[in-house]
């Protein structure tokens, strides 16, 4: 009879095995769709704010396409939000002033307000990182005062020994800055540091390139065979402890 495979949880890890590596001595997290079910809590809000579940994949592409202005520097995240919510419900025959177009993203940031809801991996590992001693950065692309909110909201500012945020920072992921000045202030090297996120671009490969560990969160598994060079992929958190102290093939950053 053959026994079941031994399974990795942030609870059983053994404590002797913990830094087996010895390497990665801080952690960057991103938050929307890699602790937070951003997802499923925006597409919500969006069906109530105008009754019509199938306008999120419409939403979705010109947010998109406004986020990149935002990231290059040709767009200020307060009218980004604005314009956004213009180009959507124009692109629903709808022409809406200034003050229309801020009113509807308000009620939109109040309806998201009651939708947030953490996926069920994401406290079990962060507990176990603060438990382990690893240095934790959360790195998000979003905008400083309503990201603040919801971390504060959901009880998660608490965990991280700092958090950086795209619209308080001027720059956002992928940009090599955002990564480093992360380990600046956890006073560790790039090389000592692993970044998580759902975003093979802007977070795993982001990070590589930057020299950190860079880890895809692949929540829906659509992962090819083999990740591209120098990352690694995982489809839950709690595969990260296992990953993290035992998994000696998590690929080293390829040199710049
Ligand atoms: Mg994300």
């Amino acid at each position: 009879m053959t026994s079941a495979p031994p399974t990795f949880t942030p609870e059983n890890i053994p404590t002797q095995q913990r830094r087996k590596g010895g390497e990665i001595r801080a952690v960057c997290l991103d938050i929307d769709d890699t602790l937070i079910d951003y997802t499923t809590s925006a597409r919500c809000a969006l069906s109530l704010l105008v009754g019509d579940d199938g306008a999120w994949s419409v939403w979705q592409e010109i947010t998109e396409e406004y986020a990149a202005k935002v990231i290059a520097g040709e767009l200020a995240y307060e009218i980004m939000h604005r314009e956004r919510t213009k180009a959507f419900f124009a692109s629903r025959g709808e022409r809406l002033d200034d003050a229309e177009a801020a009113g509807r993203e308000h009620r939109r940031k109040e309806l998201l307000d009651q939708q947030w809801q953490l996926f069920s991996d994401a406290l079990p590992c962060l507990d176990w990182l603060r438990g382990s001693g690893y240095k934790l950065a959360a790195v998000t692309n979003a905008s400083g005062r309503h990201q603040r909110a919801k971390l504060a909201m959901l009880n998660l500012a608490e965990y991280f020994d700092h958090v950086l945020i795209a619209g308080e920072l001027g720059t956002g992921k992928p940009d090599p800055v955002i990564f480093h000045t992360a380990c600046f202030m956890m006073g560790v090297e790039p090389a000592e540091t692993a970044h998580v996120g759902d975003r093979l671009d802007a977070d795993a490969i982001g990070a590589r390139d930057a020299g950190l560990r860079g880890v895809w969160l692949d929540r829906a598994g659509c992962a090819p065979d083999a990740p591209p060079e120098g990352i690694t992929a995982i489809t839950s958190l709690a595969d990260l402890p296992e990953l993290l102290v035992c998994d000696l093939s998590l690929s080293v950053p390829r040199p710049r």
